[in-house]
């Protein structure tokens, strides 16, 4: 990018006052998190329901940034910097990449439909990076924020542009049309409309086919009910696996072979991929590299090496103490900068270590390339390079901390685990290069059941419940029981990230350890047992002080170590009868509190016992008005200003009128609430789930498992799967109680759960050993498995046991 301020300020119909005129720009930021080139960098601050980057003007000046777009200058700026001022940042930036993009005449593939976008994306960019130097979306960046950042990365060297564009509402699609300018569409598959907020299937075509008002061609399924919603103007290029009406017919013949028939050809293909779904978007991409003229055997030989692609950043537990993120499937300048971003979120350990193989970047010299990599890796203060190939391992080598290797196979003759030590390691590499098997050396031994977390799903769910809130509530989340289960070290990372306020746990051992993974937000122990106070100190963890008894032992504490002002956290106890004050000791709490510089009080909370029963609204009222005045009899008597918190996910809910300065936010994080209504807008977190080991038929007459609980009447086909009471599964869920979901479908659990094993009933479906088994996820929530064994789903997800392996994962 190569433009002046002035001509931004202008496009953008910007006030502002120049403080540096002629400044250049080189990049575009909106993440105050992830930054490069601070100089010449203008940075966009966005506001959203929940957020507004305006907070963050002052950090980032101090990092050396000096030019912003916002919607109003900070109050208490002092600096001297470019302020341009616009009404809408949001609407600035788009405007200013519709500006970007007309700079370029280089055709543009533009992709919108439901499901397939981001992988017939990275397809074509496999298929035809070789012919051309290609710009793309990286990930699935096709939102309303995400396109612009994907446009603004285009340069003069690009010659193929491939954008992405997701639409959730009406009306989203006509800007998103207007940055992309596509010159050719494509049209991916359209799934049930009413998921993505539209009302009939008519209404969703209608707006994503906006985004191809003025392409030349548009790639597409032969269907009917989509072609007459078109306007005739716009020529379309058609695939069919059955209509002979298609300008390309795709006939599966036998096996994984394939016949394509045209008007000009007739040809056979393999395709290696076999869920419908990917054969749809394999027919996409064959269509695609038809239009452009692609000869028939480089078109054979290409699509037969397609690989179903990881769209994923998986974060795995690694030898030695290491942690590993696996990024194994493509490698470029984009991706590669996603991936440290991600790297330096997720580090468990302080010494980061990063394996790359070559970079395949189209579109650039290697010379231009390789210095671009090698300032971002030395900007990401990466302590050790390993660079994988013949490219990265010569124009490299002078890096610090650097180490070359020609080719993997090389790299792993070397290989020897005990070099890598306590370290964060992330495993990048272009698909040919076969990291995987990197991976699996660096990977702690697996087993066949995993407990997979979607760190995007954490994400969601935690906009959701801000979106209750005001924009100036405070949010505590609680990572108690090592974050309900799902892995309290990489929750809290994310929600560091997302700059909660504050972290919650139970004990001072698992805040301790938080701090030791390098979580530094504040965080409250909820349980600070007498023994431990030094490693509150010691970690600067703030106790929750419940009684006089835990106030008078603190003090004493900080007292003999001299230490004053530490913030503490009062709780009353007005109803729950757990832990707390009561209105009779508040005179005493105040008169050891008066004058008393040892400790401050942080913040007053309660917490309530039934925030998820409608039927005791009147009690949740009465307790919330007792916190009322409690508290505020403590504040004024003390003449502080503390916050005060009540709701936990269920009162977020259910009462966000009452959220005064804080909510403490628990197993809504987790995609589980305690209300139907909030629960369809939560997103699944956990996915627990195993293989089948064993298959085998038994005879009426015969028994399964101990004490041959469950006596065969008819002939059965019995699967045997690696999970058991061990694991976290109750025992009460054997014998014809639960099921597990196997091929979609549900598969009875059969005599008593053992150990590390249950036997399933698989007699009417059709599967084989080696497949996945759900044990509970999206298509099986925990709740409806906490219904089933009459329990809460808290208790379900906290009882998965330690040995149950941990797999997190970004999308
Ligand atoms: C666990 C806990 C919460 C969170 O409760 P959820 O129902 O999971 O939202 C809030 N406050 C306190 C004091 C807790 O112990």
């Amino acid at each position: 990018m190569n433009v002046t301020l002035k001509q931004v300020a202008q496009v953008i119909q910007a006030e502002w006052q120049p403080t540096f005129p002629d400044e250049f720009i080189d990049h575009i930021s909106i993440d105050s998190r992830s930054l490069q080139n601070n100089s010449t960098t203008l940075f966009f601050a966005l506001t959203g329901a929940n957020h507004d980057a305006h907070v963050y003007i002052n950090d980032l000046y101090k990092k050396g940034v000096v030019n912003f777009v916002v919607q109003a200058i900070p109050t208490n700026f002092t600096g001297a910097a470019n302020f341009l001022v616009v009404e809408n940042t949001l609407k600035a930036l788009q405007s200013f990449t519709v500006y970007y993009r007309s700079l370029f005449s280089f055709p543009v593939i533009g992709i919108t439909g439901s499901n397939g976008k981001t992988i017939v994306k990275e397809w074509l960019n496999y298929l035809m990076n070789t012919e051309y130097n290609i710009i793309r979306s990286p990930k699935s960046y096709n939102s309303q924020v995400g396109v612009p950042l994907s446009v603004l990365a285009s340069n003069e060297n690009h010659d193929l542009g491939i954008f992405e564009a997701g639409i959730s509402l009406p009306n989203e699609m006509a800007v998103l049309e207007q940055m992309i300018l596509p010159t050719i569409g494509v049209l991916t598959h359209l799934g049930d409309a009413h998921k993505e907020g539209f009302t009939s299937f008519e209404q969703k075509v209608d707006e994503k086919l906006l985004l191809f008002k003025q392409v030349e061609a548009l790639i597409l399924e032969y269907n009917p009910k989509v072609l007459e919603r078109l306007d005739k103007s716009i020529k379309t290029f058609t695939w069919s696996t059955t209509n002979p009406a298609a300008d390309v017919l795709i006939k599966h013949s036998a096996a994984d072979l394939y016949h394509v028939i045209t008007r000009f050809t007739r040809f056979d293909l393999i395709i290696k991929l076999q869920d419908e779904q990917a054969i749809a978007n394999v027919c996409t991409c064959v269509a695609t590299l038809l239009f452009f003229n692609y000869d028939v055997k480089l078109i054979q030989d290409r699509i037969k090496t397609l690989y179903p692609i990881e769209l994923r950043l998986q974060v795995k537990d690694g030898l030695n103490g290491c942690t590993v993120i696996d990024d194994t499937y493509n490698s470029d300048y984009q991706s590669l900068k996603i991936a440290l971003d991600f790297l330096d979120q997720h580090k468990s350990k302080e010494k980061k270590t990063v394996i790359l193989s070559d970079i395949f970047q189209s579109g650039f010299q290697p010379e231009v390339v390789y210095k671009k990599v090698g300032k971002l890796l030395q900007s990401n203060a990466i302590n050790r390079i390993i660079g994988i190939g013949p490219k990265i391992s010569t124009y490299l080598k002078d890096l610090p901390n650097f180490s070359g290797f020609a080719s993997t196979a090389d790299f792993l003759l070397q290989f020897s685990a005990n070099s890598f030590q306590n370290e964060t390691i992330l495993i990048k590499g272009a698909r040919s290069f076969k990291f995987d098997e990197i991976v699996v050396l660096l990977e702690q031994q697996t087993h066949e059941t995993v407990l997979e977390i979607n760190l995007n799903a954490v994400t969601h769910n935690l906009n959701f419940y801000k979106s209750l809130l005001q924009p100036q509530t405070k949010i505590m989340v609680m990572v108690k029981a090592f974050g309900y289960g799902a892995g309290s070290f990489e929750i809290a990372k994310e929600l560091q990230f997302h700059q909660v306020d504050y972290l919650g746990v139970a004990y001072a051992d698992e805040g301790a350890e938080l701090r030791r993974a390098g979580i530094t937000i504040p965080i409250i122990v909820m349980n600070p047992e007498p023994g431990t106070y030094a490693t509150l100190l010691a970690y600067q963890l703030e106790p929750e002080i419940y009684s006089l008894r835990s106030l008078h032992g603190f003090i004493d504490f900080v007292k003999a170590k001299n230490v004053s002002s530490y913030p503490i956290h009062l709780k009353l106890d007005t109803g729950m009868h757990r832990l707390g004050f009561e209105a009779e000791q508040l005179d005493e709490l105040v008169a050891v509190l008066k004058n008393n510089n040892w400790v401050k009080v942080a913040s007053i909370f309660s917490h309530l016992s039934s925030s998820d029963v409608p039927a005791y609204k009147d009690f949740t009222l009465q307790q919330i008005q007792k916190f009322d005045a409690w508290s505020q009899q403590v504040i004024d008597a003390l003449q502080i200003n503390p916050i005060r918190h009540i709701l936990n996910t269920s009162g977020i809910f259910n009462y966000s009128a009452y959220q005064y300065n804080m909510v403490r936010l628990g197993i809504g994080l987790y995609g589980v609430g305690n209300d139907e209504q909030e629960n369809k807008q939560l997103q699944n977190v956990g996915t627990l789930k195993t293989i089948i080991l064993q298959i085998r038929n038994v005879n009426a007459g015969e028994s399964i498992g101990y004490s041959r609980r469950y006596q065969v009447t008819r002939p059965k086909k019995v699967a045997t799967i690696p999970i058991g009471y061990a694991d976290g599964i109750p025992r009460a869920w054997g014998n014809e109680k639960g099921y597990v979901l196997i091929q979609g479908k549900k598969a009875t659990i059969l005599g008593s759960i053992c150990m590390d094993a249950m036997m399933v009933d698989v007699t009417d479906i059709v599967c084989n050993e080696g497949d996945e088994v759900l044990i509970f996820g999206q298509k099986l929530p925990v709740t409806e498995l906490a219904k089933q064994l009459n329990t809460i789903p808290y208790e379900i997800l906290t009882s998965i046991s330690q040995r149950v392996k941990r797999i997190f994962y970004k999308e």
